[in-house]
């Protein structure tokens, strides 16, 4: 089975009422193959929600909080996200492990509250621009990899994103011979521990800098299932033509 791209937008902390227009002129001008999904900061989230409903859109979270209720506060659970007609959340993103101290067991742990919601889970691993030039990144990723996605993944319940860290909103990419590295290590090494078939049918995505100007050569790459995308998520007439590309 060939697997279906995925352009996924990051909006990260950006994001009011008035972006709803944004999101209209996603939903109105998307086209391609892809599987599109878009995940503005919760105070948005149930209503792009209703307003992607019946569309080809879908509407995701940026996190989630391990437990499914309870005396925490200001977080919000995989049932919650799910109630506000969310169904997708990305749990370990490069800048919730540097602000708020997540290790890989804690995404692991928020994976399978994403699960037990039925929400798909978009994990995300990376490496530092230190850990590159000391020549960790395989070494980093593999082990991101085995602490944060959850025994059990198939094609249907994860999707996972590579994003060096020194890419993100720095304008500077890998080379496309390096995401390829990476995303080979990571197809074979999904296949060891989860057999081939379901490590067949997980989706990679690239994440980090990805722009209208070079998603198509990045789409096109080994292994690469389409994109995690932030800052050129936040416009329609940015996100469109990278939804195009995948
Ligand atoms: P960027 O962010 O596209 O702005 O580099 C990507 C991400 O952090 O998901």
């Amino acid at each position: 089975m060939p697997r279906v791209k995925i352009a996924a937008g990051n909006w990260k902390m950006n994001g009011l009422g008035a972006s709803t227009a944004e999101l209209d002129a996603m939903i109105a001008g998307a086209t391609g193959s892809a599987e599109v999904v878009i995940c503005p900061p919760a105070t948005l989230l149930a209503s792009f929600a209703a307003r992607a409903a019946e569309t080809g859109v879908k509407i995701g979270a940026q996190d989630c909080h391990p437990a499914a209720s309870g005396a925490h506060t200001g977080d919000i659970s995989a049932e919650m996200i799910g109630d506000a007609g969310g169904s997708h959340v990305i749990v370990g993103h490069s800048e919730r492990r540097a602000d708020h101290a997540e290790d890989d067991a804690t995404v692991r742990a928020k994976a399978e509250a994403a699960w037990r919601a039925g929400l798909v889970a978009i994990i995300c691993v990376g490496e530092t621009e230190s850990q590159r030039d000391a020549g960790d990144t395989l070494g980093i990723v593999g082990r991101q990899l085995r602490g944060s996605v959850p025994a059990g993944a198939t094609a249907a319940n994860t999707v996972i994103a590579y994003e060096p860290v020194w890419a993100i909103g720095t304008g500077r990419t890998p080379t496309l011979a390096e995401i390829a590295e990476v995303h080979d290590f990571m197809r074979a090494d999904l296949a060891n521990r989860f057999g081939t078939e379901a490590a067949d049918g997980i989706r990679l995505l690239y994440g980090g800098s990805v722009k209208p100007g070079n998603a198509a050569e990045i789409f096109a790459v080994s292994n690469v299932d389409g994109g995690l995308v932030g800052g050129a998520s936040l416009k329609a007439s940015d996100f469109l033509p990278i939804i195009a590309a995948a």
